[in-house]
């Protein structure tokens, strides 16, 4: 055990930037954080001039609903918008519009696996909020200052947040790395925590083993991977379990990543709830979803990925951590399972390997996507290997030539059947083979019994593997059996 006599205890954070193309409650265009030019997406509403009136975005609340479902939430149908209120120079309206006490969704469930199972964590609520403006500090002439950006404010932010049921550093990254597959399955956000559009919060405490309550905690902003998640909790555990031992006091705060050099940093002491003093928007009416809308939600949500990861585990032999990279993305599964569809005699343990590592590496060279790529003409290739009418050679570089050069794979494969046909000549002498290797079977066909043919013609499709068409081998065999 690692903090002998405690138990870690985190709960997790997330606020998650919607995909829509307008913000929350205006027309403004959502923006890419780093390419747009700053205060460009801003109107009246979303820099909070008085007398503006907010109107809710429809688009955010059905991708709010859909993450919600698929982390097994309860929907609330109706919910409310309230405001939060405090100063900071990002918030020109001084306060923020978030749901509070009644959020649209609660007392979901969140699958993982980890060495020690499956492991159930907890999701307390989601709730939609507003997200806010962004400071820039800057040398500028020599004297530092700082930039309000307000193409952010506004922006429809989902916030996702864990009951404290998170035990390992282990546990809080399988859950971090679920979450970012729910979130690209359901079409709401990449998971691109570098570019803030996925912002992780872990709090982080050590109960006293034996004791019933939780321990004081911390919460740690600015993580901008999976990576510093990991490290950041290391850091509290390690930093707040050596105050613990030494008889101290964990001061409940809020703390920062300081990624250069791998430690966190105070920032300030946490508010309550009460110094936000929430009340309702008086400008938008409860948000209230019926029953079709709710209904279409569930009926539309994709197959999630903790399921076809079993359902992959299930069915494929192929080693877990292939599985579980072939199923962080939607359109990747589905490649793999329309090439095995597409020829059926693939092994799939083949294929997986030939789309992680082939074909992966030249889609990340060229930039390009999988969409680009025909499931079909990939199992078309992949058949020939396996039939051994190819070389492993051959396929990466047809592979390759189609990827980075648009070239056919079928008129490749055409072109490498044509070096390696059989001659009429070899066609022949293989055909006597088997003809001389099977007297009982040319005597019953003289006798009448046409199945032999069929028979024969088998045997001969096998020993030829593709290298000659069917319409030869019938004349060929045709001539040796003497039919005219
Ligand atoms: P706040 O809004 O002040 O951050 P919340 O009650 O919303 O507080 O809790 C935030 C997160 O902190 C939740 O994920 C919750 O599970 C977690 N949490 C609460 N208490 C503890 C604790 N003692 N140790 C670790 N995590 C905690
Ligand atoms: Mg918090
Ligand atoms: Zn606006």
């Amino acid at each position: 055990m690692k903090y002998p006599g405690y138990q870690p205890t985190i709960g997790i954070e997330v606020h998650a930037v919607m995909k829509t193309k307008t913000k929350l409650f205006c027309g403004c265009p959502v923006v890419n954080p780093v390419h747009a030019t700053p205060n460009t997406a801003i109107c009246p509403v979303c820099t909070g001039i008085p007398g503006a009136m907010p109107v809710l975005n429809r688009k955010a609340v059905e991708q709010a609903l859909r993450v919600s479902l698929a982390l097994g939430c309860e929907i609330n149908q109706t919910s409310i918008f309230a405001r939060k209120s405090y100063f900071y120079p990002d918030l020109p309206k001084g306060y923020q519009i978030s749901q509070y006490e009644l959020p649209i969704a609660e007392h979901g469930v969140v699958k993982v696996n980890t060495s020690q199972g499956v492991k159930e964590i907890g999701i307390t609520r989601a709730h939609i909020e507003e997200d806010t403006g962004k400071l820039q500090h800057r040398i500028i002439d020599g004297e530092s200052v700082s930039l309000v950006d307000l193409n952010r404010s506004s922006a429809p932010l989902l916030e996702i947040v864990t009951e404290p049921d998170i035990h390992s550093v282990e546990e809080a990254r399988a859950y971090a790395e679920m979450l970012i597959k729910i979130l690209r399955y359901t079409g709401v956000n990449d998971g691109q925590l570098e570019l803030g559009m996925l912002r992780i919060e872990p709090n982080v405490s050590l109960k006293k083993i034996g004791q019933d309550k939780l321990g004081d905690r911390t919460e740690v902003k600015n993580l901008n991977s999976v990576r510093s998640l990991e490290r950041a909790i290391t850091y509290e555990l390690n930093r707040q379990y050596q105050i613990l031992i030494n008889g101290g006091k964990v001061k409940q705060q809020t703390v920062g990543w300081d990624e250069a050099n791998q430690v966190t940093v105070p920032q300030r002491s946490k508010e309550d709830a009460e110094d936000y003093r929430y009340f309702p928007e008086p400008d938008l009416p409860p948000l209230v979803i019926d029953d079709v809308w709710l209904n279409k939600a569930i009926a539309e949500l994709p197959e999630l990925p903790f399921n076809k990861e079993q359902r992959f585990k299930n069915k494929f032999d192929i080693p877990d951590n292939i599985i579980s990279w072939l199923v962080a993305e939607k359109e990747r599964a589905n490649f793999f399972e329309q090439t095995l569809a597409s020829k059926t005699s693939l092994a799939p343990s083949m294929v997986a390997s030939w789309i992680s590592n082939d074909l992966n590496a030249l889609l990340k060279n060229t930039k390009k996507s999988l969409s680009s790529v025909s499931a079909q003409s990939f199992a078309n290739l992949l058949l020939l290997l396996s039939n051994k009418q190819i070389d492993r050679k051959n396929a990466k570089q047809i592979l390759a030539d189609y990827v980075e050069k648009d070239k056919s794979i079928e008129t490749a494969l055409q072109q490498e059947n044509k070096k390696t046909d059989l001659s009429e000549k070899e066609l022949q002498t293989i055909i006597q083979t088997i003809l001389s290797n099977h007297p009982n079977e040319v005597e019953k066909f003289k006798e009448g019994n046409q199945a032999t043919f069929n028979w024969f013609f088998g045997q001969i499709m096998q020993a030829t593997k593709g290298k000659s068409n069917a319409q030869t081998i019938r004349k060929v065999l045709q001539a040796e059996l003497n039919i005219n």
